[in-house]
This record gives structure tokens, sequence and C-alpha cells, in this order.
């Protein structure tokens, strides 16, 4: 995933301080190192950078109630589950993500909490990230706009903007790193254009811009917002963003699925990120984003597993295959035909992946992940071939890991550290993190 999209068989990374120091031929390598990883047999990639997430629904995952619903109902019905909310289930669903999140390839994840209910905060998600040992990109979500205000969540669940915006002032002093190497920056999220105000938009980007962090909220994931946006804003969902100064290349939308060519336009124009979330987007019947258009359009797109209520899983490589296959559907829809247009082109499985590492870097505002180069952070997976998933399709192993139905992963190692070892987690102990989370979600549902 550099620049040249090098493939470098018998290739190997040379690793100090948690910095790749040479990347080439094993036998171009220095012969010794304080500890070696041999891997024969295994395709070794940059880490996977998660776009787009909300740890804490992998507690209300294919929950019946909500199975079968579109995203105003599903969220209607969940809102009211999640109120229910400890610093325990923020602390303990946010290792569930992470530990899933590794094992599928992942270094990096952005998450997008926005409900923090009796005493929860994004410290809490922050504290249980730390031990396991991701990059964290933290979003202090916000809700503010209640039902009694025409907004979508119940007021139960909304916070004062005073308070949404001087705890997010609190949380960038507090953790936000900016250099190279950052292992937790924080993003400033209001939720979504249905549930907080113009005003609340306004004041983040003020806040964010004063502080040198990013901004991430939803846009333009179903028509219902559409007709939200018109009647509530007078304004087209980018519109809206362009009305309350959330153009820039500090800025990224989840999902960005209904947006017209001269919308996609001003993204190009203005740098704005796009974190493209196929398999949510199938589950809740959302519509299909226009990656390829916007790729066309030099829109910077990077891939999220969004959920876990509306995915219900977070494998980012399995994510990676979803946003290949999606996108031929797409084609197929709009009449792809390469007899008729021999120059257009179905997404590759390199392109996917190319999605899932550099393109998610941009859209995070960062060039220190998302490839294997000299000076960048030390974070890659590896997978092993030798399994029955792969068997027959050795003839291209790149293409194989996106082709083939993805298992877990071998390896994840983020700063020359591991997270997942010899096909486990080495910084958890996954048998107790289920239990403890098992429990968790009974006693959100049960109460
Ligand atoms: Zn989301």
């Amino acid at each position: 995933m550099d620049d040249h999209q090098r493939e470098i068989p018998d290739g190997g990374l040379f690793i100090s301080n948690g910095f790749i120091n040479q990347v080439g031929a094993t036998n171009e390598l220095p012969p010794g190192a304080d500890e070696v990883l041999d891997l024969p047999g295994h395709v070794i990639l940059p880490g996977l950078i998660n776009t787009h997430h909300h740890f804490y629904q992998t507690l209300t995952r294919a929950l019946p109630a909500a199975q079968d619903a579109n995203l105003f109902n599903w969220l209607r019905t969940l809102y009211v589950v999640w109120a229910r909310m400890t610093p325990e289930d923020i602390f303990v669903s946010t290792q569930t993500a992470l530990a899933e999140l590794a094992r599928s390839g992942c270094t990096t994840a952005s998450d997008h909490l926005y409900i923090f209910p009796n005493g929860s905060k994004l410290d809490d998600e922050i504290e249980a990230a730390r031990e396991v040992g991701l990059r964290l990109h933290a979003s202090r979500g916000s809700m503010s706009l209640g039902e009694s205000q025409g907004g979508l969540p119940p007021d139960s669940v909304v916070e004062s903007e005073e308070s949404i915006l001087k705890d997010s002032q609190r949380l960038i002093q507090r953790y936000h790193q900016a250099g190279p190497g950052a292992s937790i920056r924080i993003v400033l999220a209001p939720c979504s254009p249905f549930s907080v105000t113009g005003d609340l938009m306004r004041e983040s980007a003020r806040l964010a811009r004063e502080h040198g962090v990013h901004l991430h909220t939803h846009l333009a994931e179903t028509e219902d917002e559409e007709q939200f946006c018109l009647s509530k804003f007078g304004h087209r969902p980018v519109g809206y963003m362009q009305a309350v100064g959330w153009v820039g290349s500090d800025v990224w939308f989840a999902h960005a699925v209904w947006v017209n060519e001269a919308e996609m336009e001003v993204f190009a124009q203005h740098h704005c990120g796009v974190a493209h979330c196929p398999t949510s987007n199938m589950r809740l019947a959302s519509g299909i984003a226009p990656v390829q258009a916007y790729r066309a359009a030099g829109v910077n797109v990077g891939l999220g597993v969004d959920g876990s209520a509306s995915n219900d899983g977070s494998h980012l490589l399995a994510e990676v295959r979803q946003a290949m296959l999606v996108s031929r559907v797409k084609e197929g829809i709009t009449g792809f035909s390469l007899s008729k247009d021999p120059k257009r082109k179905l997404m590759s499985a390199r392109e996917a992946l190319w999605l899932g590492t550099r393109g998610g870097a941009a859209v995070l505002g960062r060039d220190d992940i998302g490839s294997l180069e000299p000076g960048k952070c030390a974070d890659f997976f590896a997978v092993d071939l030798r399994h029955l998933d792969y068997a027959g399709a050795l003839q291209d192993p790149v293409a194989a890991l996106v082709f083939c139905q993805p298992r877990r992963v071998d390896y994840t190692v983020v700063a020359g550290k591991f997270v997942v070892k010899d096909g486990n987690l080495a910084t958890l102990e996954e048998g107790r993190l289920v239990e403890r989370h098992n429990q968790a979600a009974r006693r959100l549902v049960e109460t």
C-alpha cells in the first residue's frame, strides 16, 4: 500500500521503537533482532483502519425488536435500551468491539459514542481501549435535539449544549495526541442532523478548529433524513453541512449514501472524507453509497464496520470484501456492461484493500499509518493462507484475502506490539470478556 503498491514475495519488516525502519526482501534486512517473527505461508498487510463504529452497540446485536427495521424505527426501538447503559457497559462493550476488530486485522479504530447515560463518559471507552492496544480516534458524540424540539431521540437521552461543549473541551485537553504515532485522538461528533441543532454543529466546528481536532457526523444515510433536512432546515443534507460550516479536510461523514453529483463535487473540492459502511447500509435497507463515483471525483473514502447493532459484527476484513461486492452490485444496477464500455472497471480486491488502509488513513487525516513503509507506524496484520478457507486460491494470495470468505487473522501488531498472536488475543482473556459482555447485555435488555 505504498504509492507504488509494491508486493514483496518473501518480504519482511524491520521495526524499532514502534515504527518501521526497513521494508524489503527478507535477505536484505538485518540478520538479527531482539525478537524475530517468522511467518512462512502468511500474507502481511498494513493494519486496517476502521473509520466508523459504535462500540457500545455490541451489547444490542440482533435484538429481536430491531432486526427488521429501517434506520429511524431501529433507532426509536434502541434509544430506550441504550439509555440504561452504565460506565461498566461502555467499558466492556469497548473491549469486545476492539477485540473483534483486532482479530479481523484492524489496528486503528474510530468510534462514535453519542449517548452518555447514568454517569457514562468517553473516558470509560478510552480507559478500556488502552488495555486492548489498538489506536483509537474517540469521538465525543452528542445529541441535543430531543423529540419535544422536533428531533428523533427521546428527551431523556439528550444533553444540554453547554455541557456537551464543556466536556468536549475537557476531553481534547486531557487526551488528544496530535503528533505522529498518536495512540489516542479526540474527535467532535454531533450525532446526526436529526438529533442536534444547527447551533451545536457550528459551535462544535468552532471548538474543534480552535484545537486542531477533526469533526465527524452521520450524513445522507437515508431518504428519511433527506426529507427531515429539507423540511426542518430547508436544505438537503450536504447543503445543510455547508450552511453550518461543516466542510473541510477536517470533516468526515459516515455513510453519505444519498448524494448527487454536485454534492460529490462539494466533498471533493473541500476534501471532506466519507466512511463507507456497506454492511450497515444493507442491514438497514439504507441504500448503496456511490463509492466508485466518489473515487472518480477524487473524494477520500475509507471503510467502517459501523454497528454493532446494524452490522452485527466488527470484522473489518469482511467489510473490505463486502465493499468490493456491493460496489459490483451498484455497477450492475446502473447497467454496467464490459462489452459496451470496456474502459469501465469493477472494484478490484486491491482497490478494496486500499479503501481499508490508505483510504481510511486519509479520511482520519493521518499520514503515519495505512502502508508498510519506512517511517510509518509498525501496524500490520498477518493471515496464514495454509487453511481450508484459502485452499486453491494461492495463485494470488493478496486477492485471496478479499475474494475468499475471511477467517480471523493470525497476528495483529500495533506499534510493534502484539494485540493478536497465534490467532489469540494477546492483551485480554477472550473467554472472560465474552462472559462479562453477555452478562452486561442481558442486564441491559432484561431490565
Ligand atoms: Zn453510525
